[in-house]
């Protein structure tokens, strides 16, 4: 959907596809600096739910003895019970969310 919109640099009309990387096309200043600002917050905020929800799996090593292997494949079990878990959270949330 294409509008038009007034630069708030300049004052003057530009072509505006309500993206925020539109710029004005007599001074190059960006239309919609608050959409700028929401977006940025937005792809931050989405970055640090990534972070929170990756899992660092526990590596089981080969020379390991095996009373640490033994305990070592229990906790692997329950992240990945945890993980599946947030992912089955996850997934509803998006089902519930659409
Ligand atoms: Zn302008």
């Amino acid at each position: 959907m294409n509008s038009s919109k007034k630069c708030p640099q300049c004052g003057q009309w530009s072509r505006w596809s309500q993206s925020p990387s539109d710029r004005c096309e007599h001074c190059q200043a960006i239309l919609d600096p608050q959409a700028v600002e929401r977006q940025k917050a937005r792809q931050q905020r989405e970055q640090e739910e990534e972070k929170r929800f990756s899992i660092e799996f526990i590596q089981i090593n080969p020379d390991d003895s095996w009373f640490t292997k033994f305990y070592k494949r229990i906790g692997l079990g329950f992240q990945i019970a945890f993980a599946s878990i947030v992912s089955l959270i996850i997934w509803l949330i998006a089902l519930l969310a659409g």
